[in-house]
């Protein structure tokens, strides 16, 4: 399960300073230095945890804190707070077009879990009561195709397709059957690669100017921890990204990346994969993912 290890280990921290009653300044800041270490070690970005630390201890040594009858509850609840800052405060929900058919793009790495999420997020909007289509514009792959026809049978959506012709043409013409069609959002399954480069980049650039998205979605992989950042720096610089989708948070112990990913980038994260199955996507809350972090 997600960032077991972070939360044992606050968990240990919480429990000495709740033994003690009082708290002097000193205990608030071994206490501290304690987070901070169970933070670099889940794989925090280092500058992240630097500001969340002082932030975090600017607050607790205060006289509110200190003079308070459960000073070691009030800390809990600064880490909690700023924990939940850190995560983008609050639930970052998708952008749909009022007047026309909404395009979600979808783009990541190969292996991140980009077409699984696609078929994810098609069949979460269409419990929400959407109508949505389905794109296989990942040309490269001629697996990725069908991939995504298996995807889309399994949930019962509709998967646009047209082999493996320029991704920009795939795309433009998919709006022109969605509207056709009676479909109310495109999510259009880019290519991957295992690496970032140019001509990766502009190609979904231009899919980007010919489609003009509502929302671009980066889907990165948990499990990557500081490269996941990494790459989703790049691909914001890039293609200005509207969002984030974090995958495989079910096998990531350490949680270093849903922690760091929106403070470092600016950009929110929307959703989280959370299994294999196409059932297991849920919307981001920080709130509800500070307090599973503080157990
Ligand atoms: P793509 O190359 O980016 O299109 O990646 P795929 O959609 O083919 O997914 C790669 C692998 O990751 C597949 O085995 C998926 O089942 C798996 N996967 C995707 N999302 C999740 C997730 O949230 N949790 C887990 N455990 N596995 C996932």
């Amino acid at each position: 399960m997600a960032f077991e290890a972070l939360t044992q280990k606050l968990e240990a921290v919480f429990k000495k300073l709740r033994g003690k009653g009082k708290l002097t300044e000193a205990d608030v800041k071994q206490a501290m230095r304690e987070v901070k270490l169970a933070l670099l070690e889940a794989d925090v970005n280092y500058k992240v945890v630097k500001d969340f630390i002082q932030r975090v201890t600017e607050r607790a040594v205060g006289q509110e804190v200190m003079e308070s009858l459960t000073p070691a509850q009030q800390v809990i609840k600064i880490v909690n707070d700023e924990l939940t800052r850190l995560m983008g405060s609050k639930e970052s929900r998708l952008n749909f077009s009022p007047s026309k058919v909404t395009v979600i793009m979808m783009v990541g790495l190969q292996g991140s879990g980009k077409t699984t999420t696609a078929g994810k997020l098609g069949l979460y909007l269409s419990k929400k009561g959407r109508r949505p289509l389905l794109v296989a514009a990942d040309i490269y792959r001629p697996a990725a195709i069908k991939q995504l026809q298996v995807v889309g049978e399994k949930i019962g959506l509709p998967v646009f397709t047209m082999g493996e012709q320029n991704p920009v043409n795939i795309s433009r013409a998919a709006l022109e059957y969605a509207s056709r069609h009676n479909n109310d959002v495109v999510i259009i399954d880019t290519a991957g690669r295992l690496h970032i480069d140019d001509e990766l980049m502009q190609e979904l650039i231009n899919i980007k100017d010919a489609v003009n998205p509502d929302e671009i979605l980066l889907v990165v992989d948990s499990m990557t921890g500081q490269d996941a950042v990494n790459v989703a720096e790049a691909f914001h610089n890039k293609l200005q990204l509207t969002g984030l989708i974090l995958t495989k948070l079910d096998g990531d112990t350490r949680g270093g990346a849903a922690l760091s990913i929106k403070a470092v980038t600016g950009c929110p994260i929307k959703f989280v994969g959370m299994g294999e199955k196409l059932t297991d996507l849920e919307p981001f809350y920080p709130e509800r993912m500070a307090s599973r972090i503080l157990g």
